[in-house]
């Protein structure tokens, strides 16, 4: 894992950065996921997460879109992979076929070839399909999130005003270096302790979940 230490010119800042490991930061239900940025907040006097309140590649979302519609665009990628196992299945069984039997040799094969043919088709269109359901849920997200117009917020602080600059508070100027922890995790398993969830303008509630 990379952390950042943050240190300042003009006085004796010396700050490392949260890894966020046991923080999961959401949308609130009814939400689209928001993008997030790291950057340095003056209230929070850390580098902290932002909501910026723009819209998220599908591939790249946590949560990606709401569930309904990614369910309901999802349907037809669905239908389309349980054909395509279908078929597979019904081809290595011919082959099967094909393979222990010299007399229906030729009858087997025409059948397979029409099989190999119709997976061909039925890939095709599953990768086209594949790729319109990810189109349309990159624009649904960028379309959710420019009916907004949000603002970048610090999510723990909701701060609004974004340090481009890095000047320190102090008047100095702000700078990092990047250490690695030895930390090793498990991500798979692990359950993190705190959950943020923001609205549509970036406003949080903080909830501390108990450990069972
Ligand atoms: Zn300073
Ligand atoms: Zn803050």
């Amino acid at each position: 894992m990379k952390n950042k230490i943050y240190r300042c010119s003009g006085c004796d800042l010396d700050v490392e950065t949260t890894d966020y490991f046991d923080i999961e930061i959401r949308p609130k239900e009814g939400v689209c996921e928001s993008s997030l940025d790291s950057m340095w907040c003056d209230l929070c006097e850390n580098e902290t997460k932002w909501f910026l309140g723009e819209g998220v590649p599908w591939k790249k979302g946590e949560q990606s879109m709401y569930e309904f519609e990614k369910r309901v665009t999802d349907r037809n990628l669905i239908k389309l992979e349980e054909e395509i196992n279908k078929i597979n299945k019904n081809i290595s069984k011919l082959k099967d076929k094909v393979n222990n039997s010299s007399f229906y040799n030729f009858f087997y094969s025409s059948r397979l070839q029409t099989l190999e043919y119709l997976l061909e088709s039925k890939t095709t269109e599953y990768h086209k399909s594949k790729k319109d359901v990810e189109k349309y849920m990159d624009n649904f997200s960028i379309d959710y999130w420019s009916k907004f117009k949000s603002t970048p917020k610090c999510i723990h602080c909701g701060n609004q005003s974004v340090n481009k600059d890095l000047l320190h508070s102090c008047g100095g100027n702000l700078y990092y270096e990047i250490i690695n922890s030895d930390l090793h995790i498990n991500y798979g398993l692990h359950q993190p302790n705190t959950k943020i969830e923001y609205d549509a303008n970036g406003d949080s509630i903080t909830h501390k979940m108990v450990k069972q």
